[in-house]
C-alpha cells in the first residue's frame, strides 16, 4: 500500500468506471451492515428482541444456526427479524448512491444480502443476482411440494399473535404447510424462480470478457467466500482489462501485494481500500457526480 492514500484512490477508481462499459458489484454483509443492518449491532437487538437479552443473548449473529428454542419462539424472533430487515427497514442511501454510481452503465449486482437491499433501493430486478435468496418466500420444511409460498402473510399473521411475556407465537399462528401441515422455513436458494436469476447472472458474466470492466466488492468476508469472494478473485485473474477495488472495513492480509486482501496473481489490477461501504461510496459518488 501508500503507493496511493486517500483521494488519490477515489479518483483512480472513479477514472476506472468512466472507462468503463460495464461494472460488476458484489455486495456482503458489510454493505448491509454500513446501511444500518448489522449482525453484531447490540442496539437494534435489545429493541426488537428484549426477552433474548434477558435471557443473555446480546445480538442476531448469535442466532446463526440457532436451535435451542420452541417452534412459536422460533417464528417471535423470524417473523419479527424479517418483517424489520425486509418490509420495514427504509431504502438506504449507500444503496441509491451505488445504483446512481453505475448508471449509463451496462451493470450487474451479485449479492449474498438476503435483505433485498439493491432492488428495495432503486436496482432493476433483472440486474440483481440474490446468490442466497432472499426473505420473500416460505417452503415446506420437509420440502412435501417444490412449492413456496410469499412470506408476508405468514409472518403479519404471526406477528400479530406474539405472547410478548414468553416472546412466543401462540400455535395457532405459527407458519404451517398448506399441504401437510408441516413446519415452514424460509425458502431462500429453493424458491422456484432461483435457477432462473442464477442463469441471467451467469449469461450476463459470460459475456464480459471483451470490454473494459470494473469490479467493485463491498464488505464481503469469509462466511461464504464461494459466493462473491474467489468468483470474482478468478474473474479478475481471467480478464485482460479489468480493474478490482475491494471494500472491507477488516484486512485480512496476502503476502507480497502492496494491498491487504489482494491475492498476488491480481495485484497489478487491483486496489483495495480500507474503510466503510457508507464513507467510500459517498466520496466516489461526489467525485463522479461532479464530473458529470
Ligand atoms: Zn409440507
Amino acid at each position: 500500500m501508500n503507493e496511493y492514500s486517500g483521494d488519490r484512490v477515489i479518483e483512480i477508481i472513479a477514472e476506472s468506471i468512466k472507462s468503463s462499459e460495464r461494472i460488476l458489484i458484489g455486495g456482503g454483509a458489510g454493505l448491509s451492515a454500513s446501511a444500518g443492518i448489522d449482525y453484531t449491532d447490540t442496539k437494534t437487538f435489545s429493541q426488537l428482541f428484549p426477552r433474548w437479552v434477558e435471557k443473555g443473548y446480546r445480538m442476531q449473529y448469535e442466532f446463526i444456526g440457532f436451535e435451542e428454542w420452541t417452534e412459536g419462539e422460533r417464528w417471535a424472533y423470524w417473523a419479527t427479524h424479517m418483517n424489520h430487515v425486509f418490509y420495514e427497514f427504509p431504502a438506504s442511501p449507500v444503496y441509491k448512491r451505488l445504483h446512481e454510481i453505475v448508471q449509463g452503465k451496462d451493470f450487474y449486482i451479485i449479492t449474498s444480502n438476503a435483505d433485498g437491499m439493491f432492488i428495495k433501493s432503486g436496482f432493476e430486478p433483472e440486474r440483481v443476482f440474490q446468490a442466497q435468496g432472499n426473505y420473500d418466500r416460505l417452503m415446506c420444511m420437509k420440502r412435501c411440494t417444490a412449492e413456496t409460498w410469499h412470506t408476508k402473510p405468514y409472518i403479519d399473521r404471526a406477528l400479530a399473535a406474539i405472547d410478548h411475556e414468553r416472546f412466543s407465537v401462540v400455535d395457532s399462528a405459527i407458519p404451517r404447510c398448506p399441504r401437510c401441515n408441516g413446519k415452514m422455513t424460509v425458502a431462500f436458494r429453493m424458491r422456484e424462480d432461483y435457477e432462473e436469476w442464477a442463469d441471467r447472472y451467469e449469461n450476463w458474466t459470460n459475456g464480459i470478457m471483451d470490454k473494459r470492466l470494473t469490479v467493485m466488492e463491498f464488505g464481503v468476508g469469509f462466511n461464504t467466500p464461494g459466493v462473491i469472494r474467489r468468483p470474482f478473485e478468478y474473474l479478475v485473474y481471467s480478464h485482460d482489462n479489468v480493474f478490482f477495488v475491494r471494500v472491507n472495513r477488516s484486512y485480512v492480509s496476502y503476502a507480497n501485494t502492496g494491498h491487504p486482501q489482494i491475492p498476488y496473481e491480481i495485484k497489478n489490477k487491483s486496489i483495495s481500500v480500507n474503510g466503510d461501504a457508507a464513507d467510500f461510496t459517498n466520496r466516489l459518488h461526489k467525485l463522479i457526480k461532479q464530473d458529470k
